[in-house]
């Protein structure tokens, strides 16, 4: 049989579709005709059932590929769709994991009770389906716990400067989420982004987000304007991450705009941080989206710039600002020639495009000064600072200038 995930297939009258004891990996929804399932017993044949069109027979094929538990034939001329285990995994996959469980769940149960009256008993579910169901539990009870975090106020933002290498004064921030747990501590995005991600949740946890970073962006102004009244200082910028699934929401640019402005802040001084996986995979949606938040004043930033696709020809057709150097090529900059050849080309092209740079991961001074050497605008990492609380940040505001790197 073909590998197809879904064919059709006509049976003449008599014909066997499968035996009792047949390896099986499709089943069958009865498009015309009548199918006659039986099974052996003692000897004799016993009729279990007659399906006409639209019936499915063969679903527990959908489970596993285990031996047929009956034989299927054609009572007349019988036209079948066939659907292979593999289509109903790939549709699994993509809807809810919770969803996803229960169907698989109960697919083989029922393949359990209607096995019990065969010599060879079938393996538990939980044999089976121990690893899913952890995987899944674990998902859903992130899920329900960032859902109690967000209306309880557990999800909490900390801002890590972002410094102006010319003049070493702190240009912005960005905004970077953490999950304040009452019983586990502080937990790190890594561990609960893409599930937020995957169930959706992240489209209300981003709107607060946004929102907590534009209130916070004012307090961090004012602040840094009271203290600081003669020395001038332009205000600070936040940098905003924007997830996959938050571009596949219709209205995405009113609805920022929207919040930004209701907040007070101008859109000019919010850099919204997009990855390149995004743009790449919905190249046509980006585009008109992006252009959207330039209309509107967002300045635009490609994150971990480099470690996706490593392809330029996209970069003219998006209205891009910034460009942030990952981690990964600034880490290894000293070390590796290499590295350090591709951060000074990625340098130099982005000036070449009238972009900006930011080299993310910053630990060690050698690293900031050959950044320097080569022209990236700005910095962000430990050497300057960690991610701060609001509270650490706006304690940090004190010194608008860093002091100098320790030596
Ligand atoms: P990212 O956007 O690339 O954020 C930068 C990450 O690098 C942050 O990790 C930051 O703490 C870390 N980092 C900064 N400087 C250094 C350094 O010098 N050395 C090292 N080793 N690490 C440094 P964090 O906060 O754990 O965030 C991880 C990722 O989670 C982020 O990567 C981003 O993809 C995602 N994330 C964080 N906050 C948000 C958010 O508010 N919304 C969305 N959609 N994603 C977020
Ligand atoms: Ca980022
Ligand atoms: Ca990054």
């Amino acid at each position: 049989m073909s590998a197809q995930t879904t064919y059709r297939v006509t049976f003449e009258p008599g014909e066997q579709i499968f035996a009792e004891g047949d390896g099986g990996d499709y089943a069958y929804i009865i498009q015309q005709g009548h199918v006659e399932l039986s099974i052996h017993s003692n000897d004799d044949r016993v009729i279990l059932a007659t399906l006409s069109k639209g019936e499915i027979f063969g679903e527990m094929a959908l489970v596993d590929s285990k031996p047929r538990t009956a034989s299927a034939s054609a009572m007349d001329r019988v036209e079948l769709l066939g659907i292979h285990r593999d289509y109903v995994e790939q549709k699994l996959s993509q809807t809810d994991p919770l969803v996803a469980c229960f169907v698989r769940v109960i697919l083989e149960r029922y393949r359990n009770t209607l096995s019990h009256s065969l010599p060879t008993p079938a393996p538990s579910p939980h044999a089976l389906y121990l690893h899913d169901l952890d995987l899944t539990t674990h998902r859903v009870e992130v899920d329900v716990g960032l859902r109690e975090a967000l209306v309880s106020g557990y999800l909490v933002l900390f801002y890590q400067p972002i410094i102006d290498l010319n003049t070493r004064q702190l240009a912005g921030c960005e905004a970077l989420l953490r999950w304040r747990h009452p019983e586990r501590g502080l937990i790190m995005p890594a561990n609960f982004i893409e599930i937020a991600e995957d169930t959706g949740l992240i489209l209300p946890i981003g709107e607060w987000i946004l929102s907590r970073a534009c209130e916070d962006l004012i307090q961090f102004n004012h602040t840094r304007h009271h203290l600081h009244k003669d020395a001038h200082l332009p205000p600070l910028y936040m940098s905003v991450n924007l997830s996959g699934r938050q571009f596949e929401q219709p209205h995405l640019v009113d609805r920022i705009e929207e919040i930004v402005r209701s907040a007070g802040v101008s859109p000019r001084r919010i850099k919204l941080e997009v990855t390149e996986s995004l743009l790449i995979s919905n190249p046509a949606a980006a585009a008109e989206v992006l252009k959207g938040f330039k209309e509107r004043g967002f300045s635009i930033a490609i994150d971990d710039f480099g470690t996706g696709y490593s392809s330029f020809s996209y970069l003219h057709r998006y209205p891009i600002d910034t460009l942030k150097i990952d981690r990964a090529f600034v880490s290894s900059m000293l070390d590796d020639k290499r590295s350090a050849k591709i951060v000074h080309a990625l340098v130099s092209m982005a000036s070449s495009l009238d972009m900006s740079v930011i080299a993310e991961g910053i630990e060690r001074t050698e690293e900031m000064e050959l950044l320097c050497q080569y022209g990236a605008h700005y910095g962000q990492g430990f050497l300057f600072s960690r991610p701060l609380s609001y509270e650490a940040f706006s304690a940090s505001l004190h010194t608008p200038f860093l002091p100098d790197p320790p030596p």
